[in-house]
């Protein structure tokens, strides 16, 4: 009888279900083997001054270069790695190739002074995460952490506020990721201090059509004036929409309109022909 309940154990579980299991498992120790394997890299998006169109920054967006299924989006390993408890370590692995690669792209006399990257909520709960932070040596000014408004609707957490606290310290800012999407309170992230806070993509979809969105995108915009927070929307793809947003005071865009996230080789060339083009003009 016991037999027969183990064997009917899977059958608690749908086709679906246990297909999901086995693919979670399978992906999970893939994730394991790419970390061992360096296969997590940043792939860099450019942010442009809104008014004179000049490259402020950089976002970098991790990607997973897979041996066989090619260049992998976050979306296909950020929630597995979470669950598994990997994602500070992918984090961590893109931070410091972010890191290199600065400095790689300064011997090449592209001048790229600070890159954003995201952080994980699970990173800034890590009580080790200020430890491995300074192993990378990081220099003032060069790195700006990317956070998602829900990290501040948890309670208040003890280990989290004096990572931002050190954080901070180590002269590395804060930006607000996904802002106006997160309910959370303005309070809470205004004592962050962040430096520039990015519009969401969804607000940025719909304003040259919507009224609403066009407004609520307004008063985002206009608290960014009123406390000296800069203000990036993201996920500009139209020109009807960089218009719009220009015309409502938005200090820097970034989207497919502009470029795509490339890979640093890429960026490297992207940069070149930039830097040719700002010359000759
Ligand atoms: P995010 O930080 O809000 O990044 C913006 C996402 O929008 C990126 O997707 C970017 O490639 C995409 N995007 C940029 N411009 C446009 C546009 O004009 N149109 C459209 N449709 N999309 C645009 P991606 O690279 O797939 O990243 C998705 C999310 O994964 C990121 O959202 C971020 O939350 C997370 N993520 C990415 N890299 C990392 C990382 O290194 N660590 C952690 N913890 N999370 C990361
Ligand atoms: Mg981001
Ligand atoms: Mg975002
Ligand atoms: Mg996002």
């Amino acid at each position: 009888r016991a037999k027969e309940l183990g064997r009917n154990c899977f059958e608690f579980f749908s086709n679906d279900q246990q297909a999901r299991i086995v693919k979670a498992r399978e992906v999970s120790e893939e994730i394991l083997w790419g970390l061992e394997l360096g296969q997590f890299i940043p792939f860099y998006q450019p942010q442009f001054d809104a008014h004179s169109g000049e490259i402020v920054g950089v976002e970098a967006l991790a990607r997973w270069d897979h041996p066989d299924k090619g260049v992998l989006s976050p979306f296909e390993f950020l929630k597995v790695a979470e669950d598994i408890n990997v994602i500070d370590d992918i984090d961590h692995d893109v931070l410091a190739t972010v890191l290199n690669d600065l400095k790689f792209w300064e011997e090449q006399g592209i001048s790229v002074e600070h890159a954003s990257v995201n952080i994980s909520s699970p990173r800034l709960r890590d009580e080790n995460l200020i430890r491995r932070l300074k192993e990378l040596q990081i220099e003032p000014g060069r790195i700006t952490f990317e956070l998602l408004e829900s990290i501040f609707l948890d309670d208040r957490d003890l280990v989290v506020e004096r990572n931002l606290e050190k954080i901070k310290q180590m002269g590395i800012d804060i930006e607000i990721d996904d802002f106006g999407t997160g309910h959370a309170s303005i309070i809470g992230l205004l004592n962050l201090e962040p430096k520039r806070i990015k519009i969401d993509r969804q607000f940025v979809t719909s304003i040259d059509t919507s009224d609403e969105q066009r407004r609520l995108t307004k008063s985002m915009i206009d608290m960014g004036k009123t406390l000296n927070i800069e203000v990036l929307a993201e996920g500009v793809e139209t020109e009807g929409q960089a218009q719009v947003l220009r015309e409502l005071g938005v200090d820097s865009l970034q989207g497919y309109l502009y470029a795509k996230p490339m890979s640093a080789h890429d960026f490297n060339r992207f940069m070149q022909d930039y830097k040719a083009q700002v010359k000759a003009s």
